[in-house]
């Protein structure tokens, strides 16, 4: 069920997850598509999330976007002054910030970038805040870095054991969300949330619009430059062809995988499988990495403590789901 609508309230708004954003020309919402977006919001019960650019919007944006509760995603540094906060507000930066302003960090940087910075990041982790960290370039990750990836997470969970035994509970999404979840918790673009984006088309997240605009997947793919990735539109509302065809009951490799902290990305799974809800080898290799480094933390934790103790996470001896089809 829908429950959160997404409006990019610019095209140059801040990129938040694995997608990177293109465009580079500003081409704000017009107010009135502002407006029906969110009564169409409204109408549907739903929450909304705004994406900001960097640049400040005028007074008659902000009192329309203020016109509604709504959660914030802003580049780092460039809070919008709106005068309303609300705790679960992101800030979304491409390199390590010197200051968080909110409760939500998205960190967002190449796979490389992680391994380089790794003592720089690890200062966040026993801040007040929750850190996000999402690699830009999955597609890129081969079998070569799953030892590089693993000993980097091995030696942050000692870093992150270290705060636990202090009294603290860091929250980093790759390593401490697994230990949290007994039930699948991914980003479900197309079924619990929708995108608005400035042309007043609906997309099932931001990713297909910056395609959309750039043509990059129909380049990628050599399919001809024609597509419309959109999914419905503010007078006609959503259309969305097969929508069963996003949700987990029919991935028959994520609905019998356990690696519930995974963002099933379907952006990733359309550029590399070419089928939305096909996931590539890539993501289940680095969630799976995820999932076990998580699994290694909480055993570590419970040296300490009882903690979670209706979570269980089993050992498993593969990293792709795909190799061990058949057992399912
Ligand atoms: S690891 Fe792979 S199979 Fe498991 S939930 Fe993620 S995408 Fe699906």
């Amino acid at each position: 069920m829908l429950q959160y609508l997404v409006i990019l309230l610019d095209d140059t708004s801040v990129a938040y997850c694995h997608a990177d954003n293109p465009l580079k020309k500003r081409n704000l919402i017009p107010i009135e598509t502002l407006r029906k977006g969110i009564v169409f919001g409204m109408k549907q019960n739903l929450m909304i999330q705004y994406v900001f650019p960097d640049y400040e919007l005028s007074k008659k944006y902000i009192d329309v976007i203020e016109s509604i509760d709504n959660v914030k995603v802003f580049p780092v540094n460039k809070k919008p002054d709106t005068g309303f906060d609300n705790e679960s507000d992101v800030e979304v930066a491409n390199s390590v910030p010197e200051k968080v302003k909110s409760k939500n960090l998205v960190l967002r940087l190449k796979f490389s970038e992680l391994l380089s910075k790794k003592n720089e990041i690890s200062k966040l982790f026993g801040n007040d805040f929750r850190l996000n960290i999402c690699i830009t370039d999955v597609d890129r990750f081969t079998d070569e870095d799953i030892e590089k990836y693993q000993e980097l997470l091995k030696d942050w969970n000692a870093i992150l054991l270290g705060l636990y035994k202090e009294g603290k509970t860091p929250q980093l999404n790759i390593l401490t969300d697994r230990m949290m979840l007994d039930k699948m918790h991914n980003c479900d673009a197309g079924v619990n949330n929708i995108t608005l984006a400035p042309n007043g088309k609906f997309y099932l997240c931001p990713a297909f619009y910056y395609d959309e605009k750039t043509n990059v997947f129909n380049q990628l793919n050599h399919h001809k430059p024609s597509s419309d990735n959109s999914v419905g539109d503010l007078e006609n509302g959503l259309n969305i062809p097969n929508p069963q065809l996003l949700k987990l009951d029919y991935a028959p490799l994520c609905r019998n995988c356990d690696a519930y902290q995974c963002r099933r990305c379907i952006w990733l799974n359309r550029k590399l499988t070419l089928d939305n809800n096909t996931p590539s080898h890539q993501q289940c290799v680095m969630s799976n990495i995820d999932r076990n480094a998580s699994r290694d933390l909480l055993n570590k934790i419970r040296e300490i403590g009882e903690f979670m103790p209706e979570i269980n996470i089993k050992e498993i001896d593969y990293l792709d789901p795909f190799d061990v089809r058949k057992e399912f």
